[in-house]
C-alpha cells in the first residue's frame, strides 16, 4: 500500500481534470490525476466539430488522447485508478483509489463527469442495450441491423446520426413533442434516409429473453404498439458521478454540484469542474474552461490558507 501526498488531487481524466491538470502544474503544483479513461467522455464522440482549432472536426478519442498527452508533459502524476472513497480529515483531502492506496492533498478538483442514465423498466440488462454507439455500435455494422435510439437532445443527436452509417434503419424515439436537439444534428438526423423519428413516444418494455427482440412504446392517446429491434442505444440523460464522496456537499435536485463563482464547492477547498457541476452547458469548451478555473482558484485557496 503507498501513502502519497501532493499539492492537488484531482479525481477525473476528462477534459475538465485533464485541463485542471495542466493548469494546476503550470501554477507549480504538485498534481496527481486519477481516471480510469484518458480523455473521459471524449471517446463516446465520433466526431467533435464545435472545439475551437479543429475547422475540419476532430475524433473525440483523438483528442482526448492530446489533451492527456499534454497534461502527461506538464508532468502530473497518473494514477489511472478509480477513486473508490474521497474524504476530508482534518483539513486535508483523502483518496482510497481501487488498489488501496492512500493519496492526500489540501486542496482538490471534482472533474468526475457524468454517466448514462438508464431507465427504470425491468430486463435493462438484456444483450443489445447499449449507452455508448462508438463503442458498440461497429458490432451491428454490415448486419443491415434496425436499431432505436432513445433520446432527442443533443447526444441522442450525435449517437443517431453515427448509428445510421452503422444499421440499415434507425429510428429516433423522445417522449417529448419536439427534438431538443440542435439545429445542424437536426438537419442531419431527418435528412438521414434511414431514419425516422417518433415523437410523443415512450419506451414502456424491453422485449426479449436474454437478447432484446423490440420494445414496447407508448403514445400520448394511450395506444401501445411493437417495434422489433436488434439493438437500443438510450440517451436519456446523465447522472453524476459523484459516488465516491463521503461527505455532504450542495447538490442540484439531480445531483449536479453547486459552486460559488470561483467554482468551490460548499465544502472549502473543494472546487468542481465539468459535467460534474450544476451548469448551464455541458461541452468539452466548458468543461475546459472549468478545469482552468478551477485549478487557478485552487492555487490562490492554497496559498492565502498556507
Ligand atoms: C455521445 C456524446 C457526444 C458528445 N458530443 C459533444 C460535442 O460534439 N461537443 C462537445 O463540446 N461536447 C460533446 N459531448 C459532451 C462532452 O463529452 C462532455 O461535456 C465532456 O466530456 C465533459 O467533460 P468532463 O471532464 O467534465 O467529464 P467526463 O468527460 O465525463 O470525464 C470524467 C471522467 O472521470 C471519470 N471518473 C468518474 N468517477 C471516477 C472515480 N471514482 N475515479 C476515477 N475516475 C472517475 C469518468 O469515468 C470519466 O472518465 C458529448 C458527449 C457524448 C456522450
Amino acid at each position: 500500500m503507498e501513502e502519497k501526498t501532493s499539492d492537488l488531487i484531482i479525481i477525473g481524466a476528462g477534459p475538465a481534470g485533464l485541463s485542471a491538470a495542466i493548469y494546476g502544474r503550470r501554477l507549480g503544483l504538485s498534481t496527481t490525476v486519477f481516471g480510469d479513461t484518458p480523455g473521459g467522455n471524449l471517446y463516446m464522440i465520433e466526431s467533435v466539430k464545435n472545439y475551437p482549432g479543429f475547422h475540419e472536426g476532430v475524433p473525440g478519442m483523438q483528442l482526448g488522447m492530446f489533451m492527456f498527452s499534454q497534461a502527461q508533459s506538464e508532468e502530473a502524476d497518473f494514477t489511472m485508478t478509480t477513486v473508490d472513497s474521497f474524504e476530508k480529515n482534518d483539513e486535508r483531502f483523502t483518496v482510497l483509489d481501487t488498489s488501496g492506496n492512500i493519496y492526500t492533498a489540501p486542496v482538490a478538483v471534482l472533474a468526475s463527469g457524468s454517466a448514462p442514465k438508464r431507465l427504470n423498466i425491468q430486463n435493462g440488462t438484456l444483450a443489445g442495450i447499449h449507452y455508448c454507439a462508438m463503442c458498440d455500435g461497429p458490432l451491428y455494422r454490415g448486419r443491415n441491423a434496425f436499431i432505436i435510439v432513445v433520446g432527442g437532445g443533443d447526444r441522442g443527436g450525435h449517437v443517431c446520426v453515427f448509428l445510421s452509417k452503422i444499421a440499415g434503419r434507425v429510428i429516433l424515439v423522445d417522449k417529448g413533442p419536439a427534438l431538443t436537439m440542435n439545429a445542424s444534428l437536426q438537419k442531419a438526423v431527418v435528412t438521414a434516409e434511414n431514419v425516422e423519428v417518433l415523437l410523443n413516444t415512450e419506451v414502456r418494455a424491453f422485449i426479449g429473453e436474454t437478447e432484446l427482440k423490440g420494445v414496447l412504446v407508448s403514445s400520448p392517446d394511450g395506444q401501445h404498439k411493437e417495434l422489433s429491434a436488434d439493438a437500443l442505444f438510450l440517451s436519456v440523460g446523465w447522472i453524476p458521478n459523484v459516488s465516491m464522496v463521503r461527505f455532504p456537499l450542495a447538490a442540484s435536485p439531480e445531483g449536479f454540484l453547486k459552486t460559488d463563482e470561483k467554482l468551490m464547492t460548499s465544502c472549502a477547498g473543494l472546487f468542481a469542474a465539468g459535467d460534474v457541476r450544476d451548469s448551464d452547458l455541458k461541452q468539452i469548451l466548458t468543461s475546459c474552461a472549468d478545469g482552468a478555473r478551477a485549478a487557478t482558484h485552487a492555487a490562490e485557496f492554497l496559498r492565502l490558507s498556507r
